[in-house]
């Protein structure tokens, strides 16, 4: 049977002004209004909802989690760290007949395993584990003043399959600044290009599915928003700890002007070998380097405990 579609609820704009929900900047709080919107984001996501866990970072009054329910998931956990929300929250919660829970919470701090028992305690059947989910999906409008904190997190654990991803299929479909999407998406040579498109795309498949104005949220962000789907890859370029690929391209862009030769031969002139080991021409700035000679340069100084400055 396949879940229904939530009953008519209040609208967001009648809820934020019934609570006195004013939005709190320390919390990156600016709400989408527009059910168009968070419905397209929840579409182009492209969900597989067959046996998922839907987990939410940051639902705030709620309308993206509406989308998320309509679309008919049947499992969605949401982590929300201003208990202003609550209420609203529990109101849908009891309109969404058993397929949404919201834990109060830091997703930064937030025990995994607290996300997967909830998921678990929605399903009838359940096995006592992350495996009994075929998927997660991990969505949201992300708070911009953490969203990059939150994302190397879930990377260094998506890297480990640790926590919520550990299950067999994973997919994120996060909203960021649309300055930082830009970076995550940025491949060799353009020039967004930094240490989180390397950092990302040395084990995610990233793009972009959908740009959102910043006249979408209220209040109005001074920059444009967009939507980021990362997915694993099936062969990560990884080949090092993630630890060791970022302290790699920390190094090489704390210089992102300058040749590698010159970042080389300022750190240590015997070190240039390195670069032609890996076959990376000495002549290019660091934003020119594929994520796949990263992840080679970081495999060689992990395996030498070569030390980077
Ligand atoms: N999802 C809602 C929407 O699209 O309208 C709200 C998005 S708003 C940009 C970010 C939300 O994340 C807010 O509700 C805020 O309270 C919440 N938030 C901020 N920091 C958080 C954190 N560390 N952990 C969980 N939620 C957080």
């Amino acid at each position: 049977m396949s879940p229904s579609k939530l009953p008519k609820l209040p609208s967001i704009r009648d809820l934020i002004q019934l609570y006195n929900l004013k939005a709190k900047q320390q919390l990156s709080q600016n709400f989408i209004m527009d059910k168009n919107v968070t419905d397209k984001i929840v579409g182009l996501a492209g969900l597989e909802l067959d046996n998922a866990l839907c987990v939410e970072v940051g639902p705030g009054p709620g309308l993206l989690t509406r989308s998320i329910l309509d679309r008919g998931a049947r499992n969605v956990i949401a982590v929300e760290k201003d208990e202003r929300f609550l209420p609203t929250l529990h109101q849908l919660q009891d309109a969404a007949d058993g397929r949404f829970r919201v834990l109060l919470g830091d997703m930064l701090k937030v025990d995994h395993q607290a996300i997967i028992d909830s998921g678990l305690q929605l399903e009838s059947n359940a096995d006592k584990h992350i495996e009994s989910f075929n998927y997660v999906h991990l969505i949201g409008n992300l708070p911009f003043g953490v969203a990059t904190p939150l994302l190397v997190q879930w990377l260094h654990l998506l890297a480990l399959k640790q926590g919520i991803f550990s299950a067999p299929n994973v997919s994120m479909s996060l909203m960021f600044q649309k300055e930082v999407g830009d970076r995550i998406t940025a491949y060799a040579s353009e020039s967004a290009r930094g240490r989180l498109s390397v950092v990302a795309q040395s084990i995610c498949d990233v793009f972009k599915i959908y740009n959102v104005p910043s006249t979408s949220f209220v209040p109005r962000p001074k920059v444009d928003a967009t939507v980021v789907q990362l997915r694993p890859l099936e062969k990560p370029l990884l080949k090092s700890s993630l630890k060791t690929l970022e302290h790699v391209t920390r190094f090489a862009f704390m210089k992102r002007r300058k040749m590698l030769a010159r970042i080389f031969k300022d750190w240590d002139p015997s070190q240039l070998a390195l670069l032609e080991e890996c076959e990376i021409d000495p002549t290019l700035r660091p934003q020119d380097v594929s994520t796949e000679k990263f992840c080679m340069l970081a495999q060689i100084i992990e395996q030498r405990s070569i030390k980077l400055p």
